[in-house]
């Protein structure tokens, strides 16, 4: 008997795979790893075979640089997919992989210990509980100390970690629109799961989605509208766990839906689109771009990960900065780079305040809306609550 919990996933994974290679070219991580996915595959299975016990098989893979590499290298971005015949499922094979490395003790607490985003405490609520960012007024299907909760909501509204704490006067405006659009909604701040997920822990990020959905159902909201690809995704998934009819729609889908004006004129000069990896089919893409009024067809979108994908900047710091990089440099100097996902859109800020360059960084919505993000002030106050009044304590919480 192995001692692999997932080998289920490997065996299957390692049965289609024709070891082509096409996957390796697509890849840096692999390369760098010298594996194909169907190698990971191979490679887990084999050390789980010739393991003594649990122990042994944590020393075997720990000393698999190239497999450490591919597994914790990886983005999830799925360009390998894009050239595989078969369509091997890249992400299902390396959620799995990190499901054992995390079991196996193969992942460093620090790496993932402030994104538990299923805890009490995550970086994304420390920030927003010590500068004061909070919704309890928008969260109408709760009851809470502004108002009784209510249950014949048509909208659940779900900005997602990374606007709810980084954008609240954007969060707050987006929020208001759906009343001036005339559809009664509520809001929940809480998260997908992502990081859950790239850390090892895939169960508890379902969990996690699970319970959002249950609150969904209580709100009597038959339309979940995200802002996030990726946690449209995750929850639109949950949503079909539960056997409910609740529609998974991008914000995007319901403005124009609802015919939506944007606040402010679109800026001129260059768009460049950032297509969020999380958009598989393209759907997000497409309503972005209608509702901007660019032209999907025209040669300024481009594709990949923006190096925040699979937590990879725990594992490998600067493979985050290369592949920000390599994305922006689609964009030509005086251009806007648009992102999707507004996680997309903190790490460009984020690259962009350590290496300038002459380009606009914008979520989408910040076209949309007259409220905008204020980099410059997140970055300050995520480093300064380190330091500050509280710096003890959440180098305690995330210890
Ligand atoms: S999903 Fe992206 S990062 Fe992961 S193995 Fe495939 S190409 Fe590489
Ligand atoms: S591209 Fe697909 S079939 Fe080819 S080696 Fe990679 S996973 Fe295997």
């Amino acid at each position: 008997m192995g001692f692999l919990e997932r080998s289920d996933a490997y065996w299957k994974f390692a049965g289609q795979c024709a070891q082509c290679g096409h996957c390796t070219k697509a890849c840096d991580s692999l390369t760098e790893a010298g594996m194909t996915l169907g190698e990971i595959a191979k490679a887990l299975i084999d050390h789980d075979r010739e393991a003594k016990d649990a122990d042994d098989l944590r020393m075997r893979i720990a000393m698999d640089g190239s497999l450490t590499q591919a597994v914790r290298g990886c983005f999830f971005c799925t360009s390998c997919k894009n050239t595989c015949f078969a369509h091997n499922d890249v992400c299902d094979l390396i959620y799995n992989a990190r499901v054992d490395f995390q079991n196996l003790g193969l992942i460093p607490r620090q790496d993932w210990s402030s994104v538990l985003v299923d805890e009490e405490w995550d970086i994304f609520k420390a920030y927003r509980a010590i500068h004061g960012i909070g919704y309890t007024d928008l969260t109408r299907h709760v009851e809470t100390e502004d108002h009784e909760a209510e249950t014949d909501f048509d909208v659940m509204f779900f900005p997602g970690c990374s606007l709810a704490a980084y954008g609240p006067e954007l969060t707050r405006e987006i929020f208001e629109t759906f009343e001036e659009l005339g559809v009664k909604a509520t809001m929940l701040d809480s998260c997908c799961g992502s990081s859950l997920r790239s850390a090892g822990f895939f169960d508890r990020a379902e969990v996690l989605c699970d319970r959002n959905v249950e609150e969904i159902i209580q709100s009597g909201a038959k339309q979940l509208v995200c802002v996030c690809p990726g946690c449209a995704n995750d929850m639109g998934k949950a949503v079909k766990r539960a056997g409910v009819e609740i529609e998974t729609i991008s914000l995007a889908k319901f403005l124009l839906a609802h015919g939506f004006e944007p606040k402010h004129p679109v800026p001129t000069g260059q768009l460049c689109i950032s297509k969020s990896c999380q958009d598989r089919d393209g759907s997000y893409l497409a309503d972005t771009c209608k509702l901007l009024g660019v032209d999907a067809s025209v040669p300024t979108i481009f594709h990949g990960c923006c190096g925040a994908g699979g937590a990879v900047s725990a594992f490998q710091p600067d493979r985050q900065a290369q592949q920000a990089d390599s994305k922006l440099s689609f964009a030509s100097d005086g251009a806007t780079v648009v992102t999707m996902c507004p996680t997309c859109t903190y790490t460009y800020a984020y690259r962009l305040m350590n290496a300038p360059r002459d380009i606009t960084n914008k979520h989408y919505t910040e076209l949309l809306f007259d409220s905008q993000f204020d980099w410059d002030m997140v970055f300050y106050q995520l480093n300064s609550m380190w330091y500050g009044e509280y710096g003890a304590w959440l180098a305690e919480v995330f210890a």
